[in-house]
């Protein structure tokens, strides 16, 4: 497949949930998702994020414009099991997802669904436990899982589908810092195998490891580029209620100060080497 394919596409897409009166939670929104690519989806509480990510796997139906998914739209009745398959969801609370007695049924049961060989599901639920750390937890029932131990679950459940396109609707929020970076790994690897991924984020490293950002604010698309160049500008975060990350703060103080410093410190890293590149000068 060329880089170019479009997976998802929004045309025009509106939104509004009957509970609001018809007030458009998504406003007129156009947003393509390109075959391989990681797109991250950022703006603050409220703004649409996870209704766009509803709508991007047939979950919601768009009440104007539409969604179509390999140029299928999801508002056609005989293509929502196609675009379940093609499209795998994590949702942002695992508690939604996570049916069955034990951790290893969890993940053997979306692969029942499609028929799968068993021998091929003992692999598959092999290599992706290994890879999120979930064998010691292959026996235990999900409810008896710590937040972040459910929500690796629930990444590791859609994972072993195999889906053209992951979205991840906030899939670390309630991981600690080594589990973050587990699953951050993995998203990269599955980036890396070609897969499509769409991460619903509020954590800024995860962002920049997207090939693009889309931020929504108030269902509406403010801005769509780069990683490096929405994180660059902090007065433009802050407009947008998005969190100024720490390093990027500190640029930003010292150049109102009149001191030059670059555009790409993104995190401490970037400054521990600009800072040892300019004392060794
Ligand atoms: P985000 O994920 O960016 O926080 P959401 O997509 O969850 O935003 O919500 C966008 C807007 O839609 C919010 O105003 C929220 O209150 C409203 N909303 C979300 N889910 C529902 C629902 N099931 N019924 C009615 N309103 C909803
Ligand atoms: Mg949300």
């Amino acid at each position: 497949m060329s880089n170019k394919d479009k997976i998802i596409e929004l045309r025009g897409v509106t939104f509004a949930y009957p509970e609001t009166d018809n007030r458009p939670v998504l406003d007129n929104i156009s947003l393509t998702v390109y075959a391989g690519e990681m797109l991250a989806l950022l703006g603050p509480n409220g703004s649409g994020k996870s209704t766009l990510a509803r709508l991007m796997n047939g979950l919601l139906l768009p009440t104007g414009g539409c969604v179509l998914i390999n140029g299928i739209d999801t508002a056609r009745e005989d293509a929502r099991w196609e675009i379940k398959k093609q499209v795998g969801m994590v949702f942002q609370n695992p508690d939604n997802q996570l049916v069955a007695a034990t951790a290893e049924e969890e993940l053997a049961f979306g692969m029942e669904n499609l028929g799968l060989a068993p021998q091929e599901m003992r692999q598959r639920i092999q290599t992706i436990s290994a890879r999120l750390q979930l064998q010691p937890l292959l026996a235990m029932p999900p409810h008896r899982l710590s937040g972040g131990q459910k929500q690796r679950l629930a990444v590791a459940s859609v994972l072993v589908l195999q889906p053209q396109v992951l979205v991840l609707d906030e899939p670390t929020s309630m991981l600690d810092p080594a589990g973050r970076q587990e699953v951050l790994a993995e998203l990269r690897r599955i980036k890396q195998d070609g897969q499509t991924v769409v991460l619903v984020t509020h954590d800024m490293t995860e962002a920049l490891a997207a090939d693009r950002v889309v931020v929504l604010e108030q269902g509406k698309i403010v801005f769509e580029g780069t990683p490096r160049a929405c994180f660059s500008d902090a007065a433009w975060l802050t407009d947008q209620g998005l969190a100024v990350p720490p390093a990027v703060e500190l640029a930003h103080r010292i150049r109102q100060k009149g001191l030059a410093v670059p555009k790409d410190l993104f995190q401490v890293a970037d400054w521990v080497d600009f800072l040892c590149q300019k004392s060794s000068r």
